[in-house]
């Protein structure tokens, strides 16, 4: 096997919080890194050109993919304007902020993408530790995807996810031990509000990030600038 090929890794990358630190993770185990982000029908299409400018910066591969199909298969809040989102997970069930589907979707293409180029590395910034109730964040379901990606093409990927069981505090350890912690902290967009950085502050994606990073830094909500 070519050494370049198998030093070649693609990054499911959305220019938020988690998948910039593996974007990063991804730097310092592969010698090439590609980053692939998708348009899925999400409000706020602007993490796609943050996206872009973070790939930039970091000097590798990018490209964008249009799957906008998926906002419209299944209903949710992250691609219907008219939904309220929900602030918390509904007892029992996944949050209206579950896009069904999504990352099923988005390895899949990735693979069939990677394989194009000679890519059989792909790395994605899911956690079942924080997974917000979403199933497709979940180990299980990662370790049967990958095997179910092998025998679709007869090939031998390998889904890396760093951040399987690191808390949100641990993930902002990881960004600075990267040394990246301000690049993710001022750059990236996690909120569900579409503002970047230390986001609205209300949203559940925003409210999860701050306790990681208070809880990283040591400081209460009172400290927290
Ligand atoms: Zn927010």
């Amino acid at each position: 096997m070519n050494n370049k090929i198998a030093k070649s890794a693609l990054v499911v990358f959305s220019g938020g919080q988690d998948s910039t630190t593996c974007l990063y993770w991804a730097k310092k185990h592969f010698d090439e890194v590609y980053a692939l982000t998708f348009r899925y029908g999400q409000k706020h299409v602007k993490e796609v050109d943050i996206a872009a400018d973070i790939a930039r910066e970091a000097g590798v591969h990018h490209d964008v993919m249009d799957v906008s199909f998926i906002g419209t298969l299944g209903h949710n809040s992250l691609t219907d304007p008219t939904m309220p989102m929900d602030a918390d997970r509904p007892q029992g069930g996944v949050p209206n902020t579950f896009v069904p589907g999504r990352n099923l979707f988005f390895l899949s293409s990735a693979a069939v993408y990677a394989r194009e180029r000679g890519i059989f590395h792909l790395v994605t910034g899911v956690s079942q530790t924080d997974f917000s109730g979403y199933p497709d964040c979940r180990d299980s379901f990662m370790k049967s995807l990958n095997v179910t990606l092998n025998l679709s093409m007869d090939e031998q990927f390998s889904i890396h996810t760093p951040l399987m069981w690191l808390d949100k505090a641990q993930t902002w350890a990881l960004a600075d031990e990267l040394g990246v912690f301000y690049l993710v902290r001022q750059r990236t967009l996690t909120c569900y509000n579409g503002i970047p950085g230390d986001g609205c502050g209300h949203c559940p994606a925003c409210k999860l990030r701050r306790k990681g990073l208070e809880d990283f830094l040591g400081v209460t909500s009172d400290g927290f600038n």
